[in-house]
């Protein structure tokens, strides 16, 4: 697998340090909240993994399904819920754990649906954001790391369903591609 990856941008170590720090400042942030995270499957499975055991305090886990991309690289621009949130949000301190913020669209419809639905607080976390890549004005409120606009795998981050499980964070190699 790892003689598919052109380029590690950010090292197993790098994500490790930073995931601490974001669980720290969660922490000081949420003390006596009993937060909600919600992770947005597949790919930020790994990092809410690791998010939620770097907290030290209280916190409940929930987690939704959208898909906007098929197998390819670009999003389709449309996205849909195939798993909706079985926990109660109204009067909740919600986080939306993602693991990459890039043309918004996802962040945006859910939002949306969450506000809907009368939390108490709303916040967005996400590992990766590509700034340059935005198609709505949406920010996130906690970010592992800006990045560069790039096709990212790795740390839950897949192409066509794999590379998910690699502990740190790269683009691929052109062939593989074609
Ligand atoms: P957005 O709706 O912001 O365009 O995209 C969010 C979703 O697109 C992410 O949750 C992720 O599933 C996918 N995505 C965006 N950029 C990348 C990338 O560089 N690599 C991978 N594997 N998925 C991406």
């Amino acid at each position: 697998m790892k003689h598919d990856i052109e380029k590690v941008y950010f090292t197993e170590e790098m994500i490790q340090n930073r995931v601490k720090e974001l669980g720290a400042q969660l922490s000081a942030d949420y003390k006596g909240k009993n937060p909600l995270l919600v992770g947005v499957l597949k790919g930020s499975f790994i990092f809410l993994a690791d998010l939620a055991r770097q907290m030290d305090i209280h916190c409940e886990i929930e987690f939704i399904t959208v898909s906007s991309y098929g197998a390819g690289t670009e999003t389709s621009g449309k996205v849909t819920m195939t798993k909706a949130l079985g926990s109660v949000v109204e009067n909740r301190h919600v986080i939306i754990v993602e693991d990459i913020l890039d043309t918004g669209l996802t962040l945006e419809f859910l939002r949306n649906y969450l506000l809907d639905l009368k939390p108490a607080s709303l916040k967005i976390c996400t590992m990766l954001d590509k700034p340059s890549r935005r198609r709505v004005p949406i920010k996130a409120d906690y970010v592992g790391y800006e990045c560069v606009d790039a096709f990212y795998v790795g740390y839950g981050l897949d192409y066509a369903g794999n590379y998910r499980n690699l502990p740190y964070i790269g683009s691929l190699k052109p062939e593989i591609y074609s």
